[in-house]
């Protein structure tokens, strides 16, 4: 853990850090990462495996670019499902719900329903793919988890506003208290299949990181600064 100087603002439009590919998207489109290529590493954060939800994406990336390259410690992914920031769609390309496409014991072939951003009622049906893995994004990111053997996962969604930590880790707390969000142990309905229910299995800690529903230079001024302490590493407590 070490002191940064943050990139001069007038420097941090562009994203300067080398983009690491670590697979092709249903579509062929690139999936890459930033920072360190190879494990163990404390933490890996990740937006975007929701393609409606790609405030997360541009949050993590205003962090990203205010890091300078030697001062990015974590590794970074702007979008785990890119196709669907193409097609602003929660789903991949292949109509697949990628949250409920995990290889855990509890992988479902029943459709996923959910409610978009402007209802209540959970009544649009996703596939969850023809196999637990079936999907590119998937697999590919489970080969990096692997390969990085983060510590703790940090992966962002849109928009139920809390922090959802199974294990009540003291790093869910140090972002609940930084973020002014509540702290949970679960978003309140079954996730067969999720990435959460395959990382408890591997005895990966996950902490979902549900940014609320306020405009997004608000959310930008609130949950940035704190994003931009776990990639650079000088948040004050550990992974575990
Ligand atoms: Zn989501």
């Amino acid at each position: 853990m070490s002191d940064f100087r943050e990139v001069p603002r007038a420097d941090k439009g562009v994203l300067r850090h080398t983009a690491h590919r670590y697979g092709e998207s249903e579509l062929g489109v690139p999936l890459t990462f930033f920072g360190p290529t190879s494990g163990p590493v404390d933490l890996l954060l990740m937006a975007s495996m929701h393609g409606d939800e790609s405030d997360s994406t541009v949050a993590l990336s205003e962090a990203l670019r205010r890091v300078p390259a030697d001062a990015l410690v974590n590794p970074v992914i702007l979008a785990v499902n890119p196709d669907g920031i193409l097609h602003g769609t929660r789903c991949n390309a292949n109509g697949v719900d990628l949250n409920r496409n995990w290889p855990a014991s509890n992988w479902s072939p029943e459709p996923v329903r959910y409610k978009d951003h402007g209802h209540t009622v959970q009544d649009i049906e996703l596939s969850t793919g023809s196999a637990a893995g079936s999907e590119a994004e998937t697999r590919h990111l489970l080969a990096l988890v692997q390969r990085l053997q983060p510590r703790a996962i940090v992966s962002l969604h849109t928009p139920l506003g809390c922090i959802d930590d199974p294990h009540d880790s003291e790093l869910g707390r140090w972002i609940a208290a930084e973020t002014r969000l509540p702290l949970v142990p679960d978003v309140g309905y079954a996730t067969p299949g999720s990435f959460g229910s395959w990382c408890a299995e591997q005895r990966i800690p996950i902490i979902t990181w549900e940014l609320p529903t306020e405009p997004l230079p608000d959310v930008i001024a609130s949950h940035v600064p704190v994003l931009l302490k776990l990639v650079t590493g000088t948040h004050p407590v550990g992974a575990g």
